[in-house]
């Protein structure tokens, strides 16, 4: 049995059938226009639609740049970038604020148990 591919979505269909069973593309328009040309071009230079996703998982804008997309693919790098910095600091900022009033909080704490015991009473 001889297979053939769907241009349209990459489907493996049986030689014989006319349509492809999962998008519906009607084989019988190839055959004008250099059935067997048409397919072979397209598997060669056709790209894995899960890979682009595995490799966009692993670095945004890394499946763009793999599908083709050079520049599309390293601006979403830059801005995936800058994203992940902004949240960094300003996670980090908020961090800092919190530490440091805590700093300023024990301090003042001291002072009052200092001036409490001071005037003869015990803080706690
Ligand atoms: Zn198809």
């Amino acid at each position: 049995m001889e297979f053939r591919y769907c241009p349209k979505c990459g489907n493996e269909i049986r030689e014989d059938k006319d349509r492809c069973d999962k998008c519906g593309f009607d084989f019988s328009q190839l055959k004008e226009k250099k059935a067997e040309e048409l397919p072979m071009r397209y598997l060669l230079k056709r790209k894995d639609p899960i890979l682009a996703g595995i490799l966009s998982f692993l670095l945004p804008g890394l499946g763009q740049i793999y599908v083709g997309d050079i520049g599309r693919g390293i601006l979403i790098t830059i801005i995936a970038f800058i994203i992940a910095l902004l949240a960094l600091l300003s996670n980090l900022l908020i961090y800092l604020a919190f530490h440091f009033i805590q700093i300023y909080d024990a301090y003042k704490e001291a002072s009052e148990y200092n001036n409490l015991l001071f005037e003869g009473i015990e803080p706690w």
